[in-house]
């Protein structure tokens, strides 16, 4: 990597980071978390108040991460807080039913229409697992097609991505995920309707379900071509198989009702995560009430867990809900768009080829100048440019996601303050950027 020296050190981040990679595998509890991609020290955080982050060192940040997407409302937001301590003040856990659920799960069957009957779990990754076994106990069948480029969570029969080509059986990309458990994932390109016709044809009566992400935004930004999501939906409706729209990152951030509320089409299951937890470990997966009635207790595919449902994250992620009206949408839109604008104009100005990519407000840059189609457009961007243009924002105090291949994130909170200190950073990042090699 060109880009080796860090003009700027943060002492107590990298003493914490010393400390942490003794007793934890690489310092971290989440792997892009440890800056791997970019180099240099990950910050470690003590607060957030707004549109800001504070590190160990004392340092403030402009947050272009907002904890990978949940933080809609900015950092503390004052009502959530208080009924976080309304909750917490009643009890932790209690291993029961209660109300909070009820008003969660809810509030979620009235935004998302096709949501019939949720059940809600701790986290995506659970979500989307419990999703692809309602799916299979459902049909019967064991096939599950998902596209290069997404994430859905660390399950193991979805980490199988490297697949290139058209109805390539998934090879488990990780150690410990065995043949048997990848074998029946098939990876097709992303945007590519006729891979997902042939894989049909290649397997009738087998495939259980396709698994998308709503709009991808970890592969960066990738938002669905016109009549793709339709079009899944239309042949999985032809071949007996579910159509499972991962929203865990676009749901209740992409609008109201998520990314469905975009473009419309309607799926058989869906996951929900990050936003609907208002910083809490809550998720969930619903949909159509004839496939959830086969999920346990009240039919045969099982699922449980000791904290879903857990009063505290079900009052932070209803608190924060409920405050996610229009105008809360149209502000994050509008700072998204805002923001955008800025960064494009800093990249073209010291003549960087760029794209910049958005699914409502959700948005990255890719640095290439052709659009970003699949995963195999990603990879051509010039990643080194984004190191460079990283870790000038970030000496500058603006917290972007270490890692060109994820989405930035905004939210209610990102006022005029913060997006001029993010507009000052700008130019010299942009010329980092136009200077780096590879
Ligand atoms: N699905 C999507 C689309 C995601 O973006 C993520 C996480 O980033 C997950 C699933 C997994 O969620 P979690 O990290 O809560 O397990």
């Amino acid at each position: 990597m060109a880009y080796v020296s860090f003009p700027y050190d943060a002492p107590v981040s990298q003493t914490l980071f010393d400390r942490a990679s003794l007793v934890t595998p690489g310092g971290v509890n989440s792997p892009v978390r440890a800056f791997r991609a970019v180099g240099g020290t990950p910050r470690f955080m003590v607060s957030g108040t707004g549109p800001y982050l504070t590190d160990a060192d004392g340092r403030e940040y402009v947050d272009l991460v907002c904890s990978w997407g949940p933080m809609i409302l900015g950092h503390s937001h004052p009502e959530v807080i208080a009924a976080v301590q309304e909750a917490v003040a009643r009890g932790t856990s209690f291993g029961t039913p209660g109300e909070g659920e009820v008003a969660l799960a809810e509030e979620i069957v009235a935004r998302v229409e096709p949501v019939e009957q949720v059940r809600l779990v701790s986290s995506g990754t659970e979500a989307t697992m419990s999703a692809i076994r309602l799916a299979r106990g459902f049909t019967g069948r064991a096939k599950v097609v998902k596209f290069a480029g997404c994430y859905h969570g660390h399950v193991d029969a979805l980490l199988a991505a490297a697949g290139s080509g058209v109805a390539t059986f998934g090879l488990p990309d990780t150690p410990g995920v065995t043949g048997a458990q990848a074998g029946d994932t098939i990876v097709l390109p992303y945007n590519d309707l006729d891979a997902v016709r042939e894989a049909f044809a290649a397997h009738p009566g087998e495939i259980a379900c396709v698994i998308t992400e709503a709009s991808p935004g970890n592969m960066g930004v990738v938002p669905p071509l016109d009549g793709f999501n339709a079009g899944l939906k239309e042949l999985c409706a032809a071949n007996g198989a579910l159509y499972i729209s991962d929203e865990v990152m676009t749901g209740f951030r992409t609008s109201k009702a998520g990314w469905f509320g975009v473009d419309g089409v309607r799926p058989d299951l869906m996951t929900f995560g990050k936003v609907m937890g208002g910083g809490f470990p809550a998720a969930a997966f619903g949909g159509r009430a004839d496939v959830m009635a086969h999920l346990a207790p009240a039919g045969p595919v099982y699922q449980a867990g000791t904290l879903s449902g857990n009063p505290i994250a079900t009052a932070a992620g209803l608190a924060q809900l409920r405050l996610l009206d229009d105008a809360a949408y149209a502000r994050v839109d509008a700072v998204s768009a805002e923001i955008r604008g800025l960064v494009g104009e800093a990249l073209a100005k010291e003549g960087v080829a760029h794209t910049v990519q958005a699914a409502s407000n959700m948005f990255s840059v890719f640095f290439t100048d052709r659009p970003v189609r699949n995963y195999e457009d990603a990879k051509q961007q010039e990643s080194f440019r984004f190191t460079a243009f990283f870790h000038s924002m970030l000496s500058q105090g603006v917290y972007l996601p270490p890692s060109a291949f994820e989405s930035w994130f905004v939210s209610t909170a990102h006022d005029a303050r913060a997006v001029e200190r993010v507009a000052a950073a700008l130019p010299a990042a942009a010329r980092a950027a136009a200077e780096a090699t590879a």
